[in-house]
């Protein structure tokens, strides 16, 4: 169980992440860990099973992780998910557990939708037939209202998206998660615990900022277990449309992220420019990649997904 461990910073009679004394304990007065060790679920929780029975039907389960906020990792989860399902013989479901930050909703082009219920239980809201959404912004009244949820509420409809959603068959899920590593990736990784995590795609700017968190979430999926499927650099560069000279607005200071990469042993998969129009679809809701093919950032972003198709057609 990836909590069990006990953290490298944890005080000396630390009593365990996982035991029914985590966070309550006289030691744990003053540590860091304590709030998270408090609000983790305990013991060997029934429902993991249930979830594993549940997603016995999702081939792929894929974690799209950063460091910071802002970076353009909803932006990515939501082209993966146009591209994949480009291919009308692939399922793809999005979940999006960012629970107090939900965007996919809009950048996907689905505010306003509604989740509907039936005997099965959830239906996920579909941009089309093979690409179902799933997120908290769906349950809001209103789209601007602030969700202000302590750990067990967010671990609670997390848990929900996976054990009470009728994904039906899917060839890829994809999980966007919240920047930085907190509860909601603690969650998913004990959740799908028994189910597996395929691998985590981490998304960073080349600024050393940046660069710094996605090393700790690198370190998080080490620690809990999770392989990280690769790093995407993404606002890399910025090709001026009037003089096409190209401007570092995001300079790497400390090699950027193919030498961050290199350094800690994982696959660099390629960089994205920023480009305008990558903002403007998201605002409308519609695939940059379908609007804009001949883009330079639609063909990076394509590269990059090709390199994680085929990871998975080399597994299969
Ligand atoms: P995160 O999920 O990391 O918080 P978002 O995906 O919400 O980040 O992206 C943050 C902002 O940056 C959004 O306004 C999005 O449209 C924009 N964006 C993302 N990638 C790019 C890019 N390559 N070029 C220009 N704008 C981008």
């Amino acid at each position: 169980m990836p909590t069990t461990e006990k953290p490298e910073n944890a005080p000396e009679h630390c009593p365990g992440p996982s035991t029914e004394q985590a966070g309550k304990a006289s030691a744990c007065e003053g540590c860091p860990n304590k709030n998270i060790c408090a609000t983790t679920p305990k013991g060997p929780d029934p429902d993991l099973q249930i979830i594993k029975e549940k997603l016995s039907s999702v081939k792929h389960k894929i974690l799209i992780l950063s460091g910071k906020g802002g970076v353009g990792k909803s932006t990515f989860t939501a082209q993966l998910g146009f591209a994949f399902s480009s291919d009308e013989n692939i399922q793809i479901g999005v979940v999006d557990i960012d629970v107090c930050g939900p965007s996919i909703p809009k950048i996907m082009g689905l505010e306003g939708e509604q989740i509907h219920q039936s005997l099965s239980g959830w239906s996920p809201v579909y941009v089309q037939d093979n690409l179902g959404v799933m997120s908290i912004g769906f349950m809001l009244p209103n789209p601007d209202d602030a969700v202000i949820w302590r750990g067990p509420k967010k671990n609670g409809i997390i848990k929900q998206f996976l054990k009470d959603v009728d994904w039906g068959e899917l060839d890829f899920m994809l999980i966007d998660t919240p920047p930085g590593t907190s509860d909601e990736h603690l969650s998913i990784a004990q959740f799908l615990k028994e189910s597996g995590i395929d691998g985590a795609i981490v998304i960073t700017t080349p600024q050393e900022i940046s660069l710094q968190d996605v090393r700790k979430e690198i370190d998080f999926c080490k620690k809990v277990k999770i392989p990280i499927l690769g790093v995407v650099e993404n606002m890399s560069g910025f090709v001026c449309p009037n003089c096409k000279g190209e401007s570092k607005i995001f300079a790497p200071t400390t090699g950027g992220t193919k030498k961050m990469a290199e350094d800690m042993k994982i696959k660099y998969l390629g960089s994205i420019p920023l480009d305008p129009r990558i903002g403007k679809s998201c605002d409308m809701g519609i695939s940059f990649l379908d609007e804009y093919p001949d883009s330079p950032a639609c063909k990076a972003y394509l590269n990059i997904i090709e390199e994680i198709k085929q990871h998975f057609t080399k597994k299969n």
